[in-house]
């Protein structure tokens, strides 16, 4: 009793996902003797659904996903395990036998609420006994009463798109991994290409403004603005992959950080988000438009910096005849914007 308390006492510590992800399968691991233990996130998009492994406690040591765009987080599609679809429609806890390695898996659906956000898988050598299934279910519920304080404290309550707090802490986190990766690659030349930058290509960030929205509060009233937006959510979460990560920055305001191996890939993605906006029709208060801007997203970059990039980009694209999509870099290159003073540039250091 007093080694599971200990366990809880540990969990109960974090305020980070990632961390208090870790403690709940670590403390699974060892608890129920178990061969290894995996965190799966459940994603949907376009009706479909993906499950990413975002933790591992195994034999084999510990592993973890540090953000939502690292590889390891790599998703696929929840079709091809069987077990997983049916633990995740049912809700339900579903026991297989995997004859491969002779070991038995147990996955456990994480819900909030109805909807299913992940799946806790645990592998043991023989099926789970009536107290440790009791076990496994109680570090579930602990972590589902944590995971929905989270995702609330994570989330616009308008829109359900990630909240401005929620921005800061994953550019963050994305600039902190660029920063380790260019430190582990310095002085190494024996080092292997990186393999994120290769296969996923670089981040980039996209601030969507609303055209003249001020207008459609003036015509239609507050309410009918706040639908606009709603629907304007449900849009951008359409258009983009579901790793790609979308955030109410304030009022009208979305910032989206995505992943592109090119500035044409990113180009087109956005270019589609403005037409699939200028396309839809909105209840009662018919076309609506957006104008963006975007720029990439480098190691040496602080937050302010990449945002006053996309800012700048998107203030050309108001100042150009909006519902339109403009890159910094773009307008940089063809001199269409002058470059960003450094901050502090004026002052000299000794
Ligand atoms: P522009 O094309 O230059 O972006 O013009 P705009 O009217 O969209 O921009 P402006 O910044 O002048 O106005 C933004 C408006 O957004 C003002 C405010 O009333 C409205 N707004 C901000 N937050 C919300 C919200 O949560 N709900 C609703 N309905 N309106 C909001
Ligand atoms: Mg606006
Ligand atoms: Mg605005």
């Amino acid at each position: 009793m007093i080694h599971v308390l200990k366990h809880v006492e540990s969990i109960t510590q974090h305020r980070d996902r990632t961390l208090l992800e870790l403690g709940v399968a670590s403390a699974l691991f060892e608890l129920v003797k178990a061969l290894e233990v995996n965190l799966y996130k459940v994603s949907e998009h376009g009706g479909e659904h993906y499950l990413a492994r975002v933790t591992h406690v195994g034999q084999d040591g510990v592993r973890y996903v540090q953000s939502e765009f690292d590889d390891e987080g790599m998703a696929a599609p929840l079709g091809q395990r069987r077990e997983m679809v049916a633990c995740v429609e049912q809700t339900q806890i579903v026991r297989v036998h995997d004859s491969a390695r002779d070991a038995y898996v147990h996955c456990f659906p994480i819900n909030v609420d109805r909807r299913v956000l992940g799946v806790l898988e645990v592998v043991c050598g023989t099926p789970l006994a009536t107290e440790e299934l009791d076990t496994a279910e109680g570090f579930l519920g602990l972590y589902r009463n944590y995971l929905s304080l989270l995702d609330y404290s994570e989330r616009d309550t308008l829109t359900g798109l990630l909240n401005r707090k929620t921005f800061d802490e994953n550019l963050g986190k994305i600039l902190q991994g660029l920063s380790a990766g260019d430190l582990s690659l310095a002085g190494d030349s024996t080092a292997p290409p990186r393999r994120r930058q290769n296969d996923e290509g670089k981040h980039w960030l996209a601030v969507v403004d609303v055209d003249h929205f001020k207008r459609v509060n003036d015509q239609f009233g507050h309410l009918y603005g706040d639908e606009v937006l709603l629907l304007l959510a449900r849009i951008m979460q359409e258009s983009f992959r579901h790793q790609d990560r979308l955030f109410r920055f304030g009022g009208e305001e979305f910032v989206v950080i995505l992943r592109a191996t090119s500035e044409d890939e990113v180009a087109v993605a956005l270019e589609r988000l403005r037409a699939s906006v200028e396309g839809h029709l909105f209840p009662q208060v018919g076309t609506v438009t957006v104008s963006v801007g975007y720029t990439g997203i480098n190691s040496s970059d602080t937050i302010p910096d990449i945002v006053g990039r996309a800012d700048d980009a998107l203030y050309f694209a108001k100042e150009n005849g909006r519902n339109q999509v403009s890159s910094y870099e773009r307008l940089l290159a063809s001199g269409k914007v002058s470059a960003r003073e450094a901050p502090n540039s004026d002052i000299e250091l000794f």
